[in-house]
């Protein structure tokens, strides 16, 4: 088969999942930056379908995809250009994934609905470059699994994940002591519980270093981001639990630490600006001069470090716990957090409620120590169900 007419040798092909969201159009920017280098080959979207139409235009990707079946109905195809295959809902996300002239995946969907395009992507053995934290926080063993019999490639995006993935390179997790997560502390940084009673939606949306998408913004408000990075470094690096601790760091500058049995810490830094793990994710292992900002090195004489306020921030002891843990807890913690989170910007319960409920329906599920993906997918329900009833106590 010959390559598609707008094919240049060498291009690694890509197909954005979530291609609207905050990682979705930072990756079609350093796309735009490296033009020979990456292929837009196909687009992924849930509704902004008019967005999607404008991201066809420029990139002229072969498939467009749009996966809320609403939003399915209002699509005028005729925003799209002409060239550009239109697919629906999880059947047209699987037939973008599972093409064979696609190389690399971005799975930059929000949530648990980014494990389904994850998982059929490594099943064909392709190479994605993960940002979607909580494939790993509900499937994480199932998928490394997954990936290492079908020798596909699983590449860090998150940024914390991807510093820890550079500084390891040439090591595996038996010559670790310890990995370090940074955090920025997010928006409440400094307050004590009392202060956080009564924040308002827009407060937690107001993030001091990173522009995201709504969700993780508010779990970085929370500090269950970071609780989520540490399930989901467990299982990337094949960590244990103990080997994983968290360091507050308010400028996002270094983005973690490994220390190596022989005492010598690496780390990686850069500015705050997720364009540079994209890129190395999409390019690894090549380095090229790309989009992402540069340090200053005249304005790094402030890098201030601190210990994280487990009390103020609960939400921290859950990500100790469910790393250690496994089973369906992550599942089931992941499911929790995500209702939560829809009902905090809903305005349906307060900011402090949000780990209240995850931690009271982490205690009362039925845990399963070695789930199949059937049984984390019922976890995910039940706990989702469970928060949807869950009032204040
Ligand atoms: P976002 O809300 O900005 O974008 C989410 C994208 O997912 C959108 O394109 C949306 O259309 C799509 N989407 C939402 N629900 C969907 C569904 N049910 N089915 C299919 N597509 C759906 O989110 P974001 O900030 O870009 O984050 C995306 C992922 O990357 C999250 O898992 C997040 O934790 C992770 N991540 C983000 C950042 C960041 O800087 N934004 C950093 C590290 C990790
Ligand atoms: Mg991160």
């Amino acid at each position: 088969m010959g390559l598609p007419s707008n094919s240049k040798p060498g291009r690694k092909r890509v197909a954005v999942l979530g291609c609207t969201g905050s990682i979705g159009t930072n990756t079609l920017d350093v796309a735009r930056h490296l033009p020979d280098r990456l292929e837009i080959v196909g687009l992924c979207a849930h509704s902004r379908w008019d967005d999607l139409a404008t991201q066809c235009h420029e990139f002229r990707p072969r498939f467009a995809v749009v996966t809320c079946p609403d939003t399915a109905k209002r699509v005028d195809r005729s925003q799209f250009p002409a060239d550009t295959r239109l697919l629906f809902g999880n059947d047209g996300l699987l037939t973008l994934v599972t093409d064979p002239d696609i190389d690399i995946v971005v799975a930059a969907i929000v949530g648990a609905a980014g494990l389904m395009g994850t998982w059929a992507a490594l099943e064909t053995g392709k190479t994605v470059a993960l940002a979607n934290k909580e494939t790993l926080v509900v499937g994480g063993p199932l998928v490394m699994d997954l990936a290492a019999r079908r020798g596909a490639k699983l590449l860090p995006v998150d940024s914390e994940h991807s510093a820890i993935f550079q500084a390891l390179t040439g090591h595996g997790a038996r010559d670790v002591a310890k990995v370090v997560l940074t955090a920025s502390g997010g928006p409440f940084r400094g307050k004590i519980a009392a202060e956080l009673a009564n924040v308002s939606v827009e407060q937690a949306l107001d993030h001091p270093t990173w522009k995201m998408g709504p969700k993780i913004t508010v779990d970085s408000a929370t500090m269950m981001n970071k609780a989520l990075e540490m399930i989901e470094a467990r299982w990337l690096f094949g960590l244990r639990a103990e080997q994983i601790d968290v360091v507050i760091h308010p400028r996002s500058v270094v983005h973690s630490f490994v220390e190596f049995v022989d005492g010598s810490v690496l780390a990686q830094l850069s500015p705050p600006d997720m364009r540079l793990p994209i890129q190395l994710a999409l390019l690894h292992p090549d380095r090229v001069s790309g989009p992402a900002r540069r340090l200053d090195w005249r304005t790094l004489s402030d890098l201030r470090f601190e210990q994280p306020d487990r009390a103020t921030f609960p939400a921290l002891d859950l990500g100790f716990e469910v790393a250690a843990k496994g089973g369906t807890a992550g599942a089931v913690l992941n499911g929790a957090n995500e209702a939560a989170v829809a009902r905090f910007l809903n305005k349906e319960i307060a900011f402090l409620d949000i780990a209240r409920c995850c931690r009271a329906v982490l205690d009362s599920h039925d845990y399963d120590p070695a789930p199949t993906l059937g049984g984390l997918m019922t976890a995910d329900r039940w706990a989702r169900q469970e928060v949807a009833r869950w009032t204040t106590p």
